[in-house]
Order: structure tokens, then C-alpha cells, then sequence
């Protein structure tokens, strides 16, 4: 049975666009071994201590989110250093090749993320990425099968700041050029980005990747005080478009 809006509702909410998470929400957070096990391969071909790197990497985390260790090449020639070690270039892009393909490896387990947002396309939503990540993303994304279904993407690497500041909120929409009470959030609640994005006038909704592996690497900064509507579908929104489904 198709979703009904209540009525009577003088006001029924209605959203020109969608702003949506990216990691643990449509894609997976990835595996915290798997994760281990490539930074300390990274670490080998370094020829640094791995668990080591391991710790450095993993503790410089919302620095490199933020772009505050500059490029990729740059973060892992720091790290090196601060080991006593001075990588060549060689080295550093081998090493890089596997932290990309770690990352490549989940920007196309997609899973039911595509269907959904071609459908909330369909229905006239426009799309805005908004994601805390670090350098790889940026770099990748052009080339991922969802860079197409989005009119604006906007990354913490990029803005010099993370979610919740208002200002990655805003980045995005101005990019779609809507004001916040026509737009939805949606995310899987890391980053504190609910409760963020409400403070900004947009709805917010939880909805997390439904095909998350046990061992999957822990939510960063949790919204976990924040009480709003989960979905199980992103196609729940379509309830909310401006040409919502038959039967709405
Ligand atoms: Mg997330």
C-alpha cells in the first residue's frame, strides 16, 4: 500500500529538494578489519611501523576531513616524517592506490541507493550530496555511477569544516538554490548531522544503508539524543515530493 499523506493538512509538508549523507547512508561504512588491514598495508609499503601509521592515520581523522593535512600525497609524506621516515614518490602513490581502492570499493556498493534516488528524481526532487570525508572522496566521486543523480555536491575536504556547521547545510543549498524550509535531510545520523540540520529549518530523517556488514566501522559523533522519523526506504520521501505517487 502506497504511502498517505495525513489529512486534512492545510500545510502538508512538501520539499522541492533532498539533502543526503553519504557514508552509512548510501553507501556501507565498510568493515573495520578490512579498514585495519589496509592502512597497515599502506604502512609496509611506507616502510613505516604499520600499527603506527595505523593510529596516526585513524587519529588525525576529522583533521583530514577538514583538509587541514593538505593533500593526500602531503598527509601521508607528514605522517611518514613524524616516523623519522622520508617515503618517495613512488612509494606514496603505491600507497595511496591502496587506500583509493579501499575507497572505491565502497563508493560502488551502492546497493538499493541508485533505484531510490532515481525515483525521488523522477518525482522532481532535487539532490545535494553533504559528506564529512577526507580527500579519496572528492577525488573518486566524479567517476561513481551517483555523482550523476546529484545537482550539488558538497564535501567537509573541500569546505575546511564538518557537519554540523551550518555552513556545509548552506553550501548545498545554495547550490540547489532552494531555502531549508523546502528541503529534506537524510542521513544515518553520524556527525551529529540531524540534529545539525535542523537547526539550519530543514526536516531531518534517519535512514541508514540496510546491508551493513557485523564489524562496521562505529559512527562518528553520533546524533544519539536526536528522536525524529526513521526511514526503512529512501523512497519514503516520495510522499513529501512535488509530484508525489499515485495514490499520495
Ligand atoms: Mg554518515
Amino acid at each position: 500500500m502506497p504511502p498517505t499523506r495525513s489529512a486534512p493538512d492545510a500545510h502538508p509538508l512538501q520539499f522541492d529538494g533532498i539533502l543526503v549523507d553519504l557514508f552509512g547512508t548510501l553507501i556501507p561504512m565498510g568493515h573495520q578489519e578490512a579498514r585495519l588491514r589496509n592502512l597497515e598495508e599502506m604502512g609496509r609499503i611506507l616502510d613505516l611501523n604499520p600499527a603506527t601509521f595505523t593510529t596516526q592515520w585513524l587519529d588525525c581523522g576529522y583533521d583530514r576531513f577538514r583538509g587541514r593535512l593538505g593533500s593526500l600525497e602531503r598527509t601521508v609524506e607528514r605522517l611518514a616524517l613524524a616516523q623519522g621516515v622520508r617515503p618517495n614518490s613512488t612509494a606514496i602513490h603505491r600507497a595511496l592506490e591502496v587506500r583509493l581502492g579501499l575507497t572505491r570499493g565502497l563508493l560502488a556498493r551502492t546497493g538499493p541507493s541508485l533505484p531510490a534516488l532515481d525515483a525521488l528524481r523522477a518525482a522532481g526532487l532535487r539532490l545535494g550530496l553533504v559528506s564529512d570525508t577526507s580527500e579519496e572522496t572528492v577525488r573518486l566521486w566524479p567517476a561513481t555511477p551517483l555523482s550523476s543523480r546529484f545537482d550539488v555536491a558538497v564535501f567537509s575536504w573541500v569546505e575546511g569544516t564538518c557537519k554540523p556547521d551550518p555552513r556545509m547545510y548552506r553550501k548545498a543549498l545554495e547550490g540547489l538554490g532552494l531555502p531549508p524550509a523546502k528541503c529534506a535531510y537524510v542521513g544515518d545520523g553520524g556527525s551529529r548531522e540531524l540534529s545539525g540540520a535542523e537547526a539550519v529549518g530543514l526536516s531531518a530523517f534517519m535512514y541508514r544503508y540496510p546491508v551493513e556488514e557485523e564489524g562496521a566501522l562505529s559512527r562518528l559523533d553520533e546524533d544519539t539524543g536526536w528522536t525524529g522519523t526513521k526511514l526503512t526506504d529512501l523512497r519514503e520521501l516520495l510522499r513529501f515530493a512535488p509530484s508525489p505517487p499515485d495514490g499520495s
